[in-house]
């Protein structure tokens, strides 16, 4: 089992690299942002509750989230393993995941931190905002998510070095860079 955790702050490119790592290696993908932005085009109480958070570029509560993790876990059979896309966030996050996947006999095999500079992560998300349309890609917004990044989830890099996990990836340059970056990494475990 292949179980990867995508790091890094939002804009660091956690959604594409993950793509790529679907194509090369064939495990299952979980974006909790995803799984929620679809919750809340399709109408659900759940998506209310979470447009109410995403929108002022807070976290959603650490019990809802994980109990969306974990019905999403099991809804994948015959699994090579699975991409964490945005999961976890908080430390709460990763203690859940890791008994999650314990109980499953499973652990997380490699946490790969993309790390790119704060002005360029303001640079992107502005781009994407204007692209895309996507609601909490504006400046106020994006703010709020940096800050809500360096107090609740920046702590995570340590949380995984001591769980000897980490590895840093430069996530500046080009994707096909990145990319390799990465797949050196993962084909070494
Ligand atoms: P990005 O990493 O670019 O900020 P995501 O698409 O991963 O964006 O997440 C968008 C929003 O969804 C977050 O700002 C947060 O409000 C919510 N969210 C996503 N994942 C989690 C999580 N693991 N815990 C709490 N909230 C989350």
């Amino acid at each position: 089992m292949l179980n990867i955790v995508i790091f890094g702050a939002p804009g660091s490119g956690k959604g594409t690299q993950s793509e790529r790592i679907v194509a090369k290696y064939g495990i299952n993908h979980i974006s909790t942002g995803e799984v929620l932005r679809a919750e809340i085009k399709a109408g659900t109480e759940l998506g209310l509750i979470a447009k109410g958070y995403i929108d002022q570029g807070q976290l959603l509560p650490d019990e809802l989230i994980i109990d969306i993790l974990a019905s999403t876990l099991d809804s994948f059979k015959e699994s090579k393993g699975v991409i964490f896309d945005g999961f976890p966030r908080t430390i709460a996050q990763a203690e859940a995941l890791k008994q999650m996947l314990a109980e499953r006999g499973q652990e997380v095999s490699i946490m790969l931190d993309l790390d790119v500079p704060e002005d360029e992560l303001m640079t992107r998300l502005i781009k994407r905002g204007q692209e895309t349309g996507r609601a909490d890609d504006n400046e106020e917004t994006i703010k709020k998510r940096l800050v809500v990044y360096h107090s609740q989830t920046s702590p995570l890099i340590d949380w995984y070095k001591n769980d000897g996990k980490y590895q840093h990836i430069n996530g500046l340059g080009t994707m096909e860079g990145i990319f390799a970056e990465i797949a050196e990494a993962v084909d070494k475990i």
